[in-house]
């Protein structure tokens, strides 16, 4: 009998096997070893799942209760989470070796997604309109019904609440499938669902691999909302699916940012964020400045701080409080890595600094690239790991063009003092979100999403609210003529 702990999926509020008994191992890529397993989910589990849902959604309480009552069971659960925060940031640490402090801060971001959309839903208005015949309208927003949530594993539990809370919080039921990779929190959440009171039905976590268990929840005509974090790739395959029984999706996908720093900007602060955003979670970020565009009057000089900054991050276990880097995140994806730096050379690039570590980890060094074409795939593709191909600029207009010259288009980074330009090239960059002189700073309320290959739709605030309700008109005859 296995000691190994389990994570089976959660269904009507009960931690279950799958109905065929089949499991799956759970690696721990900073030791390279299995640590746990969990129920490998198929297609009759998925409709288990999804009828769970349909029944709590069809039959059960959660639509039908008042916005404060709901809003109070989710901050119930918000509690629940905020008082396991080590036991989950140990969790997602262990599961992806993201070092701990940046996992229990993805707790604390997991707790703000619950305790914000559970005031959202009870604060935010609707639209009401005075008509010249007599009438007026307004705009209820109803629940969708089922949601399916499927989720990667770079930010494993973050993520997968960032689209758990606001679908319950607008009083839909929800199936979530974490990535095979990652499943240890969201079960974990699961079982603090149940905990906390929320109904049998309202969260249902169904593990396994993206295919059959994902594609099977897409692909359920009992499911009428999909909302999907992965691939560009995964993602035409989620749409495809759903469009079957014309359920709307909303992809959050990938992305190649662009981080372009003008001769005015404040340089120690361009420098930090440049490390944050291409070496935090080791560069395992959708957002990530994975291009990085210096002006030419202080390219030498910025990229000397930069590597220095690169090579001062303290590489090492996840679980020691001084580690700010570690390794990635499974062995396929290493190699997927540290496939692409093998390749810069191929195509006529320099690797600056960094490189795998070559010392038997799945660590790839914080590393830095120049001199590659734009056309080198390490230049154009999505490499979703540590490393940072430089280019230098000289002027905005050429700038704008090279960070607008991919197929991607979720984020932007631009550092300068000067005011105007900040303004002009928020509105010039064909992205989701531009963020100037800071990254990764979120603010709920405001749409969260990208254009191209990075997704379709957005969430945050209201974009939230459209997504997973449906709204409704509703006409009122007041004035009887
Ligand atoms: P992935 O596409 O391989 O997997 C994502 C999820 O989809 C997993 O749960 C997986 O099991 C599931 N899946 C796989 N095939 C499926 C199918 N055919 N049908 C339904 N589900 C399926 O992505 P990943 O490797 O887990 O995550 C990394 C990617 O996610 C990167 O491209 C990254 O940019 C992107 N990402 C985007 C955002 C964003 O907000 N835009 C955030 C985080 C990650």
């Amino acid at each position: 009998m296995s000691t190994r702990e389990f994570f089976g999926h959660v269904i009507d509020n009960v931690e279950v096997d799958s109905v065929d008994g089949a499991r799956f191992d759970v690696w721990n890529p900073w030791k390279q070893q299995v640590w746990a397993q969990a129920a490998e989910g198929g297609e009759e589990d998925a409709k288990r799942a999804v009828a769970s849902a349909r029944r709590a959604f069809d039959e059960g309480p959660w639509p039908r209760l008042g916005r404060a009552e709901r809003g109070k069971a989710l901050h119930r659960l918000a509690d629940r989470i905020e008082a396991a925060t080590d036991e989950l940031a140990t969790l997602d640490t262990t599961n992806m070796a993201k070092p701990f402090a940046q996992a229990r801060h993805d707790v604390a971001r997991t707790v703000q997604n619950f305790r914000f959309f559970a005031d959202h839903q009870r604060e935010s208005a609707s639209e009401a309109y005075p008509m010249d015949s007599g009438h007026h309208s307004y705009v209820e927003y109803a629940p969708a019904g089922v949601v399916a949530a499927i989720s990667p594993w770079n930010f494993p539990l973050m993520m997968a609440s960032w689209k758990i809370a606001p679908a319950l919080a607008w009083g839909n039921t929800c199936v979530v499938k974490p990535s095979e990779d990652t499943p240890a929190s969201v079960t974990m959440l699961g079982r603090l669902a149940a905990e906390a009171g929320l109904p049998p039905g309202v969260l249902n976590v169904l593990n396994g691999h993206g295919a059959p268990a994902g594609s099977a929840l897409a692909a359920d005509p009992k499911v009428d909302r999909v909302t999907f974090t992965g691939s560009s790739a995964t993602g035409r395959r989620v749409m495809a699916a759903a469009a079957t029984h014309l359920a709307p999706v909303s992809l959050e996908l990938g992305g190649k940012g662009a981080n372009i720093v003008f001769a005015d900007a404040d340089l120690d602060n361009a420098v930090y964020w440049a490390c944050e955003a291409i070496f935090r979670n080791a560069g395992q970020i959708c957002l990530a400045g994975s291009r990085l565009f210096v002006q030419d009057a202080i390219y030498d000089e910025f990229l000397r701080r930069f590597v220095a900054a690169a090579q001062q991050l303290r590489i090492g276990d996840p679980f020691d409080p001084q580690t700010q880097f570690s390794s990635l995140a499974s062995q396929r994806h290493f190699e997927k890595v540290s496939g692409y730096v093998a390749s810069v050379q191929d195509y006529g690039g320099r690797v600056v600094t960094g490189g795998a570590a070559g010392d038997g980890s799945l660590v790839v060094l914080p590393t830095i690239v120049e001199d590659l074409p734009l056309t080198a795939a390490p230049y154009c593709e999505e490499i979703f790991g540590p490393v940072c191909v430089v280019n230098r600029f000289e002027t905005e207009d050429e700038v704008v063009a090279l960070a607008n010259d991919t197929p991607y288009g979720l984020n932007a980074m631009v550092f300068t003092e000067n005011l105007s330009r900040a303004h002009r090239l928020a509105t010039r960059l064909r992205v989701g979100t531009v963020w100037v002189n800071c990254f990764f700073i979120r603010d709920l309320r405001t749409p969260f999403g990208g254009v191209g290959d990075s997704g379709v739709g957005r969430e945050g605030g209201n974009f939230s609210r459209e997504f997973f309700t449906e709204p409704k008109a509703v006409i009122m005859q007041i004035d009887r003529g």
